[in-house]
């Protein structure tokens, strides 16, 4: 008779309870006492699965049938959500999406070694979590010969084409569609990354719902778009609410997707939002969040954790285009926004002065050197506020701060993983980690933004 373990073979079908879900949203259960992840599978569910991999550690099961389905799977609404890399939670209603976000990070909190007792809040959700989105961004790649601009699959490269995108706004749809008729009339040619040829390599759209203006970001693999009068004349044609167009060149063999230069081929250099009271104007190469909805939720909830005196002084770290900076400014005596992109720090500059906001200083550089540098020359931070990428801050930063102890530290974070680990390291050395509250920026996605509330410890 064969043993339990040999049982579990590749090709092999098996009936599984799904039991949990993984930090990418895919279901897990055991099997003859393995892991076994299925995709597209939700906990309570008890489904059909064929063995396709086996791991020393795990397996892998291709979900052949839900035969009890979880009372919170719902219908993806996109048509694509099988082979789209963009969403992994369709199929998973939205008030179960949110919960799933908050156990993430209660249970990666649990992991920490220097702080317990600290309160995790519910994720705050969206009302209405569809074309909430601001930006796309649509790699350009080819087809039989035609252009195809769209998402990349799951952890791959292939472009998966669609006609709508629910999760961004109509318009959208509209230009990328307008884009690549005009990719394939005048027979541009399209980029191939893996022999770093041809002319189109990217599209990026921004949309503001506030002020209504679009701006249509085209990168290509060259200094000259063929027919680039046509280009604006169709574009804004068919799209007659677009207020920019850029050209931008990158002619580097690299995964990033702008290059250093933009040429403005028609309207303003800019896209104008607002958040809350404020207006701000976004160049292409700045970061900008992408749920500006969500973004005045989580701008609050920092302004709330800041509990500013106007007679304070505040460092912003990783500030963009200085928004969390011209949010708290009124509310303080002084701020001041460190930000390594150049572009950004002069959308920053520009932004304090378009708001008439006076008491905001921003400086180009890396945080790591920036903050040390500010307190050098003699600023004392009553209340400092990071906002890093996804890789989190840096050492010297971490260490910076233990260093200045300010009263007040706030941690705006994209991934929950590296938070946790500087918030383990700060609880380390002096500081109370009070709090988290999750947002979601990002529905149907797995992302979780979160904000922490730290104070040294007296
Ligand atoms: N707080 C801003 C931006 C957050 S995104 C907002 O809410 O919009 C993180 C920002 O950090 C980006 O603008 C990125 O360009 C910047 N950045 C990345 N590495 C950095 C570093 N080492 N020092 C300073 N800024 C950095």
């Amino acid at each position: 008779m064969l043993s339990m373990r040999e049982r579990l073979v590749k090709n092999s079908y098996h009936t599984i309870t799904i039991t949990g879900m993984t930090s990418e949203g895919l279901g897990t259960g055991i099997l003859e006492g393995i892991p076994v992840i299925v995709k597209k599978a939700l906990p309570g569910e008890l489904v059909n699965i064929k063995i396709i991999k086996i791991t020393p550690t795990l397996a892998i099961g291709k979900l052949i049938e839900i035969i009890n389905p979880a009372a919170d799977r719902v219908d993806p609404f996109c048509k694509i959500f099988s082979r789209c890399g963009g969403c992994s939670l369709q199929h998973l209603g939205y008030e179960s999406q949110v919960r799933f976000k908050t156990e993430r990070v209660r249970e990666l909190a649990g992991t920490a070694a220097a702080f317990t007792n600290i309160i995790i809040h519910k994720t705050l959700g969206m009302d209405t979590p569809l074309h909430y989105r601001n930006k796309a961004l649509y790699p350009v790649g080819q087809k039989g010969g035609a252009p195809v601009l769209g998402f990349y699959a799951n952890r791959s490269h292939d472009i998966v084409e669609h006609s709508t995108c629910d999760i961004q706004p109509e318009i959208v749809n509209t230009i990328r569609a307008a884009v690549r008729d005009f990719l394939l009339t005048y027979k541009i040619s399209l980029y191939d990354e893996t022999r770093h040829v041809g002319l189109a390599r990217h599209l990026m759209v921004r949309a503001s719902v506030k002020t209504g203006e679009i701006m249509v970001v085209l990168v290509i693999n060259g200094s000259h778009l063929p027919r680039q009068a046509l280009f604006v004349k169709q574009l804004t044609t068919k799209v007659p609410g677009i207020t920019s167009i850029i050209l931008n060149s990158n002619l580097e063999d690299t995964n990033a997707i702008l290059g250093e230069t933009n040429r403005v081929l028609y309207g303003k250099s800019v896209i104008t939002d607002i958040l809350g009271d404020l207006r701000f104007e976004v160049s292409p190469g700045s970061f900008y969040q992408v749920n500006p909805a969500q973004t005045e939720v989580l701008y609050r909830k920092v302004l709330e954790y800041a509990e500013l005196s106007e007679t304070e002084t505040v460092v912003d770290l990783y500030c963009g285009i200085g928004t969390i900076s011209l949010f708290l400014a009124s509310h303080a005596n002084k701020m001041y926004g460190v930000e390594i992109v150049e572009e950004a720090v002069q959308d920053a500059i520009r932004n304090a002065h378009v708001n008439g906001i006076t008491n905001a200083d921003f400086f180009q550089g890396a945080a790591e050197d920036g903050l040390p540098r500010m307190i050098q020359q003699g600023v004392t931070p009553d209340v400092v506020l990071v906002d890093p990428p996804r890789k989190g801050c840096g050492e010297r930063v971490l260490e910076t701060l233990c260093h200045i102890r300010p009263k007040r530290l706030i941690y705006v974070s994209c991934d929950p993983k590296t938070l946790i680990r500087d918030l383990d390291f700060l609880a380390a050395h002096g500081f109370h980690v009070a709090e988290i509250q999750p947002v979601d920026m990002f529905p149907h996605t797995t992302h979780v933004e979160c904000i922490a509330r730290l104070k040294p410890v007296s």
